[in-house]
């Protein structure tokens, strides 16, 4: 992914619990952390994230989400990832409106809008959520906050969700389908105006 063009590596953890899959945790990431040089974009799927938000840290996430529904100390969790010396991010399921965010947008430094249900990949576009990105880009008005969509990202839906104000992709499916890695990123890229 890195020879590939990638800007980030997205990194999904599941527990079985949050979301009914089941990935992997810290000691994968501290596995892969050496051979990538990019951002590690840490997704967190679990309930309760905030007992290990120190062993995503110290695995390597540049970048540690957490999700609105799962955390009911969701401004403290902020913190902690902050104090922790790494981005904070809050991801919201495609039923969760954007005011969840709305008192504690000076906290985070991304938002991570689900555009498919958690869980699975493969799945397709919500079209819903890009009213939902509109909206939070407006919220966010001039502070450094990235806003990122994660689920049924393609060369198809790239451009409308560039148009609706997102500025960081998650793709699984539209990466990795063939062997042409750095053209599927190309691909992606070219659909956004
Ligand atoms: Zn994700």
């Amino acid at each position: 992914m890195d020879q590939a063009g990638a800007d980030y590596i997205h990194i999904d953890v599941m527990d079985g619990h949050f979301v009914p899959n089941l990935t992997f945790g810290p000691p994968v990431i501290k596995c892969i952390r050496s051979w990538s040089r990019k951002v590690f974009d840490v997704h967190l799927m679990i309930n309760p994230a905030q007992p290990s938000l120190k062993d995503y840290a110290d695995a390597g996430a540049d970048i540690i989400t957490v999700h609105a529904e799962a955390d009911p100390h969701l401004d403290r969790s902020l913190q902690v990832i902050r104090s922790l010396g790494r981005k904070a991010g809050v991801s919201l399921n495609p039923h969760t409106p954007e005011t969840m965010v709305e008192y504690v947008l000076d906290k985070c430094d991304l938002i991570l809008v689900m555009s498919v249900n958690p869980g699975f990949g493969g799945q397709s576009f919500i079209e819903s959520q890009l009213e939902k990105i509109r909206r939070l880009r407006a919220m966010i008005g001039d502070r450094p906050i990235d806003l990122e969509v994660d689920g049924g990202v393609s060369p198809e839906t790239a451009g409308r969700v560039i148009a609706a104000g997102a500025n960081v992709l998650v793709a699984g499916s539209a990466v990795f389908k063939g062997s042409d890695y750095a053209a599927n990123i190309a691909a992606l890229r070219n659909d956004t105006p």
